[in-house]
This record gives structure tokens, C-alpha cells and sequence, in this order.
């Protein structure tokens, strides 16, 4: 495993640098976020000594299992849905939540925080596809909700998230990234009190270089760096 993990780490970033500078960007202007759901502790402990700082997972009960075996100071960060009855848990495990969509899971989030004295950095997910199935707020709710979530305690929202849609698309895929860059943009404009967006997380294994072209700070890859998972990955958290 651990050869293997190198190489395809090294692939990865290399592939990352050559996104940005077709994009004209700096390459450290990229979070890589290694997504380590179903990955055994013992492997991820690889990825860390080959050089992963940050790691996403997208079930609280698998982070509760293996976060333990992990050493301080690697971030954590929560990509997958998020029922608001888990939300204590999450506030003590993780460092950033992906995938903030609602008022009542916000005010859950703050809650716990504030008990904990902290405030948990958070992510707003938008689902700019508009895919039925998927996770995440309407785009047409996005500013509204924006002005609201500013003024709960506990809450740092830090940018948005968001997939494309699952296809191989590239110009549907392409479609939502850009979508989502300008409502970024548009939300950016409005400078809602208590939200500062900064980042925008987007991009996967299979289109994290389109993502970067399109404007994306945090990119989510799992499968390019650690293999191909069996279907039980994907489920979409809980
Ligand atoms: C699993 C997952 C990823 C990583 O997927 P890969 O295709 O393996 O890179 C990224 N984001 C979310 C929300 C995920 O659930």
C-alpha cells in the first residue's frame, strides 16, 4: 500500500499544480482534503506520514471509530450530510463542516459549539445542479439564507460546497462548477454580516481539475489517492 499511496499522492499533486497553472493560479492556493471514508485508520496513518494534512470523512460514526488513532493536528473535516440529531457529535470531531444546508442543523452546530466555547468553521453546501437526489440548498436560497445564518452563534461560515453532477459530462460538470463560482461571487457582493467566504470546496477525483479552473480552494479526492472503494463508500453519509 504505502508505495502505491506515494505515487498516486505525488500524481495528485502534480496534477493539482498543473491545473493551477493552466488557471494561473498559485498552487498553494489549493486545500487538498484527502477523503478518507473506508479507509482503514492504520492506512490513512500512511497518508499521513506521506504528507496529507487534512482529511475528510462523511460519516460521524465511522470518524468516531477511527479519529481516535489519529494524531493531533491533522484537520478534520466533515463533507458528508449531517442529520441535525448528530450534530453534537460532529462539533467535537471535526474542524470544518462541508455541508451546512439548513437553519435548524445551524443553530444545533452553534449550540454545541458555544457549550464547547469555540465556534465551528462551516461550509454552505449548495446543490448547484439541482439535482433532486442530491444534498444541499437551492441556489435561489442561497442569499437568503446567507443573511440569516450570519447572525447564529457558534457558526463561522468560511465559503460553500458543492458536487456536479454525476456524469461524465464534462461540460455539465464544467456548468456546475461555474454556477457555483458566481454565486460565490454574487454572495461574496452582498458581504452579509458574520460570513466570510473565502473558500469554495469543489472537485472530486474525477473533475477536481475542472473544479480548479472554475475557482476551487478545497478539493475532496479519495479514490485517486487511495484506490478504488467498494460501493458501501458511497453512500452519501448520516
Ligand atoms: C466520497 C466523496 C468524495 C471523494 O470522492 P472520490 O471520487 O473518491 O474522489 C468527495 N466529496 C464527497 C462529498 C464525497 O462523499
Amino acid at each position: 500500500m504505502r508505495d502505491d499511496l506515494r505515487k498516486r499522492l505525488q500524481e495528485v499533486g502534480d496534477r493539482i499544480a498543473a491545473a493551477c497553472e493552466r488557471a494561473g493560479r498559485s498552487a498553494d492556493s489549493i486545500t487538498l482534503i484527502a477523503v478518507t471514508k473506508t479507509i482503514p485508520a492504520a492506512d490513512i496513518l500512511d497518508a499521513i506520514d506521506a504528507g496529507v494534512r487534512h482529511i475528510g470523512e462523511n460519516r460521524v460514526q465511522e470518524a468516531q471509530k477511527k479519529f481516535p488513532e489519529l494524531p493531533a493536528g491533522v484537520v478534520r473535516h466533515l463533507i458528508g450530510h449531517l442529520q441535525t440529531n448528530k450534530s453534537r457529535h460532529a462539533v467535537g470531531l471535526f474542524d470544518w463542516i462541508h455541508s451546512l444546508d439548513s437553519l435548524r442543523l445551524a443553530e444545533s452546530l452553534g449550540k454545541r459549539a458555544a457549550q464547547e466555547g469555540r465556534s465551528v468553521r462551516c461550509l454552505v453546501q449548495v446543490n448547484a445542479s439541482r439535482e433532486p437526489t442530491k444534498y444541499g440548498l437551492d441556489p435561489d436560497e442561497l442569499l437568503s439564507f446567507l443573511a440569516q445564518v450570519g447572525t447564529v452563534p457558534g457558526i463561522e461560515v468560511r465559503g460553500l460546497m458543492a458536487m456536479a453532477p454525476h456524469t461524465d459530462d464534462e461540460v455539465a460538470i464544467r456548468r456546475a462548477f461555474v454556477e457555483t463560482r458566481s454565486l460565490f461571487e454574487a454572495a461574496r457582493r452582498e458581504a452579509f454580516p458574520g460570513v466570510t467566504l473565502e473558500h469554495l470546496s469543489m472537485g472530486m477525483s474525477g473533475d477536481f481539475e475542472i473544479a480548479i479552473e472554475e475557482g476551487a480552494t478545497m478539493v475532496r479526492i479519495g479514490s485517486a489517492i487511495f484506490g478504488p472503494r467498494g460501493v458501501e463508500g458511497d453512500r452519501r453519509g448520516g
